[in-house]
């Protein structure tokens, strides 16, 4: 017989006898979850080694792509949606509701899984030029999708318009009960809220209050607000937490944020032309104030704008130093913590967020790393450098 060492789990028969609160080494353990949606939440927090040692400071990422249900924060807030519309009686599970958004596909892909756990049809309209991985999955997923030529949101084929319209042509036109229920991801406080009770706690217990700067992207807003008003109010308003928004090429948030002008010097507004963010990075970055970035605007105390390319290279060098691999969004709040930890005290303790799976963006964004050409980078060892910082 194989000596005991050999054994790599030596699970007993009576350890199936244990209480089902212990697990095999005895530490407790929460419930088994009630279906997909109770493995939405408490994602792990963790260190960045490669970030904190070329830093000096302590960078941590909340691992938001390991929600269970989409594998996005956007669970989150699908879930709120969702939930607050069945309070308020906007929808009935049973009675052929469909639930309508407007998605760039994180949103989509969340609400898409929770239609399915609960009884709901979901109908998506997102911009034709996001990655086809998000569109395919929610093919498979059962939603209707609609892929929208992108235009801007004074016009009623913007994808946010066009999803409000369809959710009441179903309402107004339907010839049984069911309903069209537009959850409004941009401008419902639900989203942030889910930030403010969720997020925000968990990353205030898992650093034990001990945190320095927060970096996060806006899209909708809802994850910087709501996570930052969650903080600020706990560590007392105005205490030194230090809110830093990551934009990308193209957003007005920046300005916004530093100068208190949605549009860069050049521009005067209402002369701007392009209205869509002009980047290869998906998900953060807009150029209109919503209801959910308003939540938190105040709390934000500078902005870090960062490139296309800055974010490529972050990206491959979190799958090459550390075994990350994610989304441009992640990159893009990589570098800004990164620039952020340059500006603060050693030792400085810096949350951000990881949103979603480089799986997702394998066709646009990834391609794109692959395609960078940069060989004698490849194996940089100098992340400032490689950043262009030094
Ligand atoms: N990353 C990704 C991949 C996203 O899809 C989104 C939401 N559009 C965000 C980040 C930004 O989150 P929020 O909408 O809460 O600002």
């Amino acid at each position: 017989s194989r000596p005991a060492s050999t054994y790599l789990a030596p699970v007993k028969l009576e350890d199936h006898t244990r209480s089902a609160r212990q697990s095999i080494v005895g530490v407790p353990v929460p419930p088994v979850p009630e279906g997909i949606e109770g493995c939405i939440g408490n994602t792990p927090l963790f260190k960045i080694k490669s970030l904190s040692e070329a830093t000096g400071c302590e960078i941590f990422a909340k691992a938001e792509f390991l929600n269970g249900a989409g594998g996005s924060p956007k669970d989150r807030v699908a879930l709120n949606m969702i939930q607050m519309a069945e309070e308020e009686g906007l929808l009935t599970p049973g009675r052929g509701d469909t639930i309508y958004e407007g998605t760039v596909g994180s949103t989509g892909i969340s609400l898409a899984t929770l239609a399915r756990a609960k009884g709901y049809k979901a109908y998506i309209c997102m911009p034709n030029d996001q990655s086809k991985e998000k569109s395919d999955l929610l093919h498979h997923l059962g939603a209707t999708v609609e892929r929208v030529t992108p235009a801007p949101i004074t016009s009623t084929e913007h994808f946010v318009n066009l999803a409000r319209t369809r959710a009441r042509e179903h309402t107004a036109s339907n010839e049984d009960e069911s309903k069209g229920f537009f959850a409004d991801q941009f401008e419902s406080l639900a989203n942030y809220r889910a930030h403010f009770k969720t997020t925000g706690p968990e990353i205030w217990h898992q650093t034990g209050g001990q945190l320095d700067a927060f970096v996060a992207g806006a899209g909708t807003g809802g994850t910087i607000s709501g996570i930052s008003l969650f903080l600020k109010q706990e560590m007392g308003m105005g205490r030194d937490l230090k809110v830093v928004l990551a934009d990308p090429e193209g957003s007005g948030l920046y300005n916004k944020v530093k100068h208190g002008v949605m549009f860069s010097s050049t521009e005067k507004e209402g002369t701007r032309r392009r209205q869509q963010v002009d980047t290869i990075v998906e998900g953060i970055g807009i150029n209109r104030l919503t209801e959910n970035f308003e939540a938190g605007r105040e709390l934000i105390d500078d902005a870090v704008k960062v490139t296309d390319l800055q974010a490529m290279k972050m990206a491959r060098w979190l799958v090459e130093k550390d075994g990350i691999f994610v989304g441009s969004s992640s990159a893009v709040n990589c570098v800004a913590a990164v620039f952020t930890a340059l500006q603060m005290p050693k030792d400085s303790r810096i949350v951000t967020i990881l949103c979603d799976s480089g799986t997702r963006h394998l066709s646009k964004f990834w391609k794109s790393v692959g395609e960078m050409g940069l060989e004698e980078e490849h194996e940089q060892t100098n992340l400032l450098a490689l950043l262009g910082i030094k």
